[in-house]
C-alpha cells in the first residue's frame, strides 16, 4: 500500500505497527455548528482509506473525538468559544448545542454512507487523561503555568515544524498578525493545554485540576483519546489539510514530549472544497449542508460520487453545474448495474481475480479513487464476462465506493404502488373477461409510467424501467 504522508511529504510504502491491525484515528467535528460539505470531503476520503485498508485484508480499528469543549474560533486558542458562541445563537446549553449537531453529524455520515468509528468518544468525557498527560508535560519542562494558563513550550519539541514545514520566523509574522498578544506566553507560537483564566464568563464546561478551575485547550484532546484507546502508538492519523497547523502539528508535539518517543507514522489529510472563487462562501447566509443538497433534490451519494470523481489530495472546485454531472453520471452507472442479468450461472473466477486485483491496485497507489471507478466501468463494458460474474465484483468493489450501485434511487411511493396492484387486478379481470383490449390497454398505460409488468405462473409483479 502506497500512501501520501504529510510528515515525510513522500509517498511511501504504508506498514502497520503491530502486524496486520491499522489503529487509525481521524479527527472529528466541532458540533456548534452542523457541517459543511467540504469537511465532509475529508471524511469520505477517510472512509474510502478505512474500507479500502479493510478490503486489503487489515484488520482496522477507527477511532474519532467529537469536539464539545475547547475549541475557539481561532485554532490558535483566540477568538471565541465555539460552542458556547452556538449555544447563544440558538439559546440553547452547550450540551443541548452539543447532542443535537453530534446527532445531525452521524446522520451525514450515514447518509454519505460513511462507516460510523468503532470508537466515538466526546472531548468532555475524557478530562482525566488530559490532565494526567498535562501534569506528566509540566513535570518534564515541556509545559509551564503562566498567568493563569498551562502552555506547551514549542521551542522544547523536537522537530516541532516538521509536519506544517512552516518556517519559524514566518510563523512569528502570522501569530501576531492574530494578535492575542498573549505576554504570558515563552514562545508566540505556544499553545494553550489548560485554560483557567477564561475569557467566556459563562462556560458551562468546567472541572478542577491541579492548576484551577478551567478547561481543556482544543489540541490535547485528540492525543488524550488516541493514548487512551491505542496506546502508545498511533498507525495512521487523517484529517482536512487545515488541521496540520496548528492542530496537528500540537498533537505531535505534546504526544511525543509525553511519550518520549515517536508517535504516529502515517499523517494523511485530505485537500479543500471550493467553489469557483476559489473559497467556499455562503449563500444566503446558509452554507452548503447535506440537508440543503437534499432539499434541492440531490441525492447524498450524487456528492459521494463527485468526490470520488477527484483524487483527495487535490483540491476539488464545487458549482452545482459538477454536482449535476457527477448525479447524471452516477445515475446512468447504476442504471447499467441494475439492468445486469440476475440469474445466477458460472463464476468467472479469472475475471473476479483480474478485476479485483486492478481495483486493489488502483487504491494502492494513494487511494486512486478515480481509478477505481475506470475498473469499475472497464468491468461493465467487458463483453467476455458473465453479468453474474459482474454483479459478484461489483458487490465487492461497493463495499469500498459505497454508492449502493444496485439500488434503485427513484423509490416507488406507497400511494403508486397501491395504483399499480390495482391495475393488474383490473387487467387480472379484463383477461378473465376475455377483453384482451383492456388488458392490453392497462398494460400499456403503466409502461408509459415506467412500470413493466411481468407474468409468470405465479401471478403478474412489476418493475420499474
Ligand atoms: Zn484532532
Amino acid at each position: 500500500m502506497k500512501l501520501f504522508n504529510s510528515l515525510t511529504r513522500k509517498i511511501e510504502d504504508f506498514k502497520p505497527y503491530n502486524d496486520n491491525k491499522v489503529m487509525m484515528y481521524t479527527c472529528g467535528p466541532t458540533v456548534y455548528h452542523y457541517a459543511h460539505i467540504g469537511n465532509l470531503r475529508t471524511y469520505i476520503f477517510e472512509d474510502v482509506l478505512e474500507k479500502g485498508l479493510s478490503y486489503l485484508g487489515f484488520d482496522v480499528v477507527r477511532a474519532m473525538n467529537i469536539t464539545d469543549v475547547g475549541h475557539l474560533t481561532s485554532d490558535s486558542d483566540t477568538g471565541e468559544d465555539k460552542m458556547e458562541k452556538g449555544a447563544k445563537r440558538e439559546g440553547k446549553s452547550v450540551y443541548e448545542i452539543a447532542d443535537f449537531y453530534t446527532k445531525a453529524f452521524l446522520d451525514d455520515m450515514a447518509s454519505l454512507n460513511i462507516k460510523i468509528p468503532d470508537i466515538i468518544e466526546k472531548a468532555s468525557d475524557n478530562i482525566d487523561i488530559y490532565i494526567k498527560m498535562i501534569q506528566k508535560l509540566v513535570d518534564d519542562g515541556y509545559a509551564y503555568f503562566s498567568n493563569g494558563n498551562v502552555y506547551f513550550d514549542i521551542s522544547k519539541a523536537n522537530n516541532y515544524y516538521q509536519l506544517s514545514g512552516k518556517n519559524p520566523d514566518d510563523l512569528k509574522i502570522g501569530v501576531r498578525d492574530t494578535v492575542d498578544l498573549d505576554l504570558s506566553k515563552k514562545n508566540p507560537a505556544d499553545f494553550v493545554l489548560w485554560f483557567t483564566l477564561s475569557k467566556f464568563e459563562n462556560q458551562v464546561m468546567k472541572w478542577d485540576s491541579p492548576w484551577g478551575v478551567g478547561y481543556p485547550g482544543w489540541h490535547i484532546e485528540c492525543s488524550g483519546i488516541s493514548y487512551k484507546i491505542f496506546g502508545e502508538h498511533l498507525d495512521i492519523h487523517c484529517g482536512g489539510v487545515d488541521n496540520i497547523f496548528p492542530h496537528h502539528t500540537n498533537e505531535i508535539a505534546q504526544s511525543e514530549a509525553f511519550l518520549g518517543h515517536k508517535w504516529c507514522n502515517f499523517w494523511c489529510h485530505g485537500a479543500h472544497l471550493n467553489d469557483e472563487s476559489g473559497k467556499m462562501s455562503k449563500s444566503n447566509g446558509e452554507f452548503l449542508t447535506i440537508s440543503l443538497l437534499k432539499e434541492i433534490g440531490y441525492s447524498p451519494l450524487d456528492y459521494r460520487f463527485f468526490c470520488l470523481n477527484s483524487h483527495y489530495r487535490n483540491s476539488l472546485i464545487f458549482s452545482y453545474e459538477s454536482l449535476d454531472i457527477a448525479r447524471n453520471a452516477l445515475k446512468k452507472l447504476k442504471n447499467k448495474v441494475i439492468s445486469l442479468s440476475e440469474e445466477i450461472t458460472s463464476l468467472d473466477d479469472s475475471a473476479v481475480k483480474s478485476y479485483s486485483a486492478r481495483f486493489k491496485e488502483a487504491f494502492e497507489n494513494d487511494i486512486n479513487t478515480s481509478l477505481m471507478l475506470t475498473v469499475l466501468y472497464d468491468l461493465l463494458k467487458d463483453s467476455t464476462i458473465n453479468d453474474y460474474t459482474k454483479r459478484v465484483i461489483i458487490q465487492d468493489f461497493d463495499s469500498v465506493l459505497s454508492l449502493d450501485l444496485f439500488h434503485c434511487d427513484d423509490e416507488i411511493d406507497e400511494n403508486f404502488h397501491k395504483l399499480i396492484l390495482e391495475k393488474i387486478q383490473l387487467r387480472q379481470s379484463a383477461r378473465e373477461n376475455k377483453d384482451y383490449d383492456l388488458a392490453d390497454q392497462i398494460r400499456n398505460e403503466l409502461l408509459d409510467k415506467g412500470i413493466k409488468l411481468i407474468d409468470s405462473k405465479d401471478g403478474t409483479t412489476y418493475e420499474k424501467v
